[in-house]
């Protein structure tokens, strides 16, 4: 028997195409439940529990609990520890799939033995490749992986008449992406894709903790989320909570803790309200996907809802007022996926009587290109081969030059998957090293070709006039840092000053987020200290305080945080904190940049926009990080460079710092740009560049 599996973040469904009825259809689980949780539980005892048992140990407490484990695919730093042994993403991934297909199995008492498995659109090369293995480790043949969002346009478009532009729009668990399809009769083409994965129902979830625990903390004195397994409870139980408010107008909270119990109604009017900055944040990505596609609302003919958060009722009623366009419900919304992937595996592996041929073209979620030297030779771009929302399978073949003077007969191709220039923006997907070409020590050329494969894989190849080229993959080196400097080892040595002033929002309303923040803010130093960087540390409210002058101690700016308090300048944020920051880096050689937090609206916000001003002018590099209130086109006003706006939650603040770090580190922000100095020494790389 062939399945379709939605492996998804947080739960996953198995389906199989019924050629009987022509229908793609559930196969339930041992619980007759269409769903499982994508959670797995690692008993003391060494019992392992997956799927609903697993869940409904994750509010108790006991054992080892692994949950968003999708998240971590691909990275071998996500590892779980439970009764001495590690399991990464990929090992959790096979034991919840060899669970889905074994329930599966016994439900139909047929066998699987092959399978069509979706993942998230921005899936990269390691990802896919990392869930076909999953798949094969169950010994279930992976025929195809395809895209969730396709899968969905799949079980909406089959056996569709009418030829139509849709928007899926996918709001999952942790994920939140968004793709435009053309249907037509037997044809399904996706024209772009894009997401944001950091944002997903769990933020909604989060904002009703955050509620009843403040309403805990103003009554008892105590904060629940002090205790990490009441909050965990908390979290389980919020999600129940907000499903509650997508069918009723109020839902009452009792929370127990420290010998308390509280008691808190939330009505669906007040959650709206307090998550509407999170459809917000939904609408940016819409908006960004049709200016990239160079289209309007007006060409969208209606919007596919899936994904388990869009049965919020405030989704449908925000996309009707933001497109105009008709919102359609899907069926149904988390099935969709699965039935998607059903009908995948009967169209790709079978030309048999019964099925109408579907035609199915996907795009790629983002860009890949090859390291390689500036036409200036002074750098290291990204060349974008194979752009994004390209249609796939796609090859691309570019020439490019050896460095004239180089007389070796190596090159390195390091493969980036990214949009921009830089390299260290990028995510360095593979490194191949090309051999056995002619090289006349003037400029010899090369061509590689990049291949992106129908399940997102892929492949580097290279040819000298027209004959294959030698191969081979390399690991990635761990230490890339190098490829934000110069390419050749002309460069004088001078090793570049930075200035980082942090100024950090302390108005009342961050009362609850000081120890993210602390945390964040402390790991950031640390990551970024050396002895070439300075600190400055700034709070603000309705007034502006140095809490610490620049200095290249991270430690003093470490204890300065110690002593990080609310309301020691005002209650509100009447200040702008930036004219200060930069009179604190004037001065100072080097790069310079201020990082701005905050949760809230500010009183003088025209005031702060020229403060910004002032800043860019003087090559001072502003970036506006936001978690809660905070208003992103706000931050986008502040922050003098691009993507230098970014909007977080607060579980998410150290990542969103170590983003900041990572982009300081390697020169891009802005902060390199505006750098006096020259690039550090290093060995000479032998790399092609662009014709
Ligand atoms: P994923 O694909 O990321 O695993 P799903 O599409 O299955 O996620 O959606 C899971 C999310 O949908 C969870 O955050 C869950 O709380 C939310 N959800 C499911 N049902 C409802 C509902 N009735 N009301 C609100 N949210 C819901
Ligand atoms: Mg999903």
């Amino acid at each position: 028997m062939k399945v379709g599996i939605d492996l998804g973040t947080t739960y996953s469904a198995v389906a199989k195409y019924d050629r009987q009825t022509s229908r793609p259809d559930i196969i339930n689980n041992r619980f007759e439940k269409e769903l499982t949780p994508s959670v797995i539980c690692f008993l003391d005892n060494g019992e392992i529990l997956i799927g609903e048992d697993a869940k409904d140990m994750q509010a108790g407490g006991a054992g080892v609990i692994a949950a968003s484990f999708k998240r971590g695919m691909g990275d071998n730093s996500f590892t779980v520890e439970a009764n001495g042994r590690i399991y990464t993403a990929e090992d959790l991934s096979a034991m919840l799939l060899g669970k889905l297909i074994a329930d599966a199995e016994e439900k139909t008492g047929e066998k699987i033995d092959s399978a069509v498995i979706t993942v998230p659109a921005y899936f990269n090369d390691f990802q896919r490749t990392a869930t076909i293995r999953a798949g094969e480790a169950c010994g279930v043949k992976v025929m195809k992986i395809i895209n969730e969002p396709t899968a969905a346009a799949i079980s909406y478009g089959y056996n569709r008449e009418s030829d139509k532009t849709v928007m899926v729009y996918d709001l999952g668990g942790g994920t939140f992406d968004v793709t435009v399809v053309k249907i037509t009769k037997g044809n399904i083409r996706v024209m772009g894709t894009e997401g944001n994965h950091i944002l997903g129902g769990k933020d909604w979830d989060a904002t009703i903790v955050k509620y009843v625990s403040e309403q805990f903390l103003e009554e008892f004195g105590v904060d629940p989320r002090d205790d990490e397994s009441t909050k965990n409870e908390l979290i389980v139980a919020s999600e129940n909570y907000k499903k509650v408010l997508t069918k009723t107008d109020s839902v009452t909270i009792q929370v127990k803790y420290n010998g308390y119990s509280g008691k808190y109604t939330l009505t669906r009017e007040q959650f709206e309200i307090r998550t509407q900055f999170l459809l917000n944040a939904t609408k940016d990505v819409c908006i960004r996907l049709l200016g990239d596609l160079g289209i309007t609302w007006a060409d969208i003919d209606e919007i596919l809802l899936v994904g388990g958060s869009t049965r919020m009722p405030q989704v449908t009623g925000f996309l009707e007022k933001l497109s105009g366009k008709p919102i359609i419900v899907h069926a149904d919304t988390d099935l969709a996926v699965a039935k998607g992937a059903a009908l995948a595996s009967e169209f790709y592996c079978s030309s048999s009587t019964g099925v109408r041929e579907m035609q199915i073209t996907d795009v790629t979620a983002h860009s890949l290109g090859a390291l390689s030297v500036s036409p200036g030779g002074d750098r290291f771009i990204n060349e974008i081969m194979i752009k994004r929302n390209s249609k796939v399978p796609a090859s691309v073949r570019k020439p490019f030059r050896i460095d004239p003077g180089n007389m070796t007969n190596i090159v390195e191709v390091y493969t980036l998957q990214g949009e921009s220039r830089m390299p260290l923006d990028c995510y360095v997907l593979a490194k191949v090293v090309i051999s056995g070409f002619c090289n006349d020590g003037n400029g010899s050329i090369v061509d590689v070709e990049y291949n992106y494969d129908e399940n997102g894989v892929v492949k580097v190849s290279a040819y000298q006039s027209g004959e294959f080229l030698q191969i081979d993959s390399e690991p990635v080196p761990g230490d890339i840092s190098w490829m934000s400097d110069a390419p050749s080892n002309v460069a004088s040595g001078v090793p570049i000053a930075k200035n980082v002033v942090m100024c950090i929002d302390l108005s009342r309303s961050m009362r609850n987020s000081l120890e993210e923040v602390r945390n964040a803010v402390r790991d950031f130093v640390m990551s970024v200290a050396d002895e070439n960087t300075k600190f400055g540390l700034v709070g603000f409210g309705d007034k502006v305080g140095i809490m610490r002058d620049m200095t290249r101690d991270p430690n003093q700016i470490v204890s300065a945080l110690d002593g990080l308090k609310v309301n020691v300048y005002g209650r509100g944020t009447d200040a702008s904190p930036l004219g200060t920051a930069s009179s604190m880096l004037s001065g100072n050689p080097g790069g310079k940049m201020i990082v701005v937090l905050t949760d809230g609206i500010w009183g003088k916000r025209n005031f702060a926009v020229s403060e910004a001003l002032n800043c860019k002018n003087s090559k001072i590099a502003v970036v506006g990080v936001g978690i809660g209130e905070a208003d992103i086109s706000f931050l986008k006003q502040i922050s003098t460079v691009e993507e230098g706006a970014m909007f977080t939650t607060l579980d998410r603040l150290g990542d969103t710092f170590s983003t900041i770090a990572t982009a300081i580190s390697s020169g891009s922000m802005g902060i390199r740009e505006s750098a006096e100095g020259g690039a550090r020494l290093r060995s000479a790389e032998v790399r092609g560049r662009p014709l």
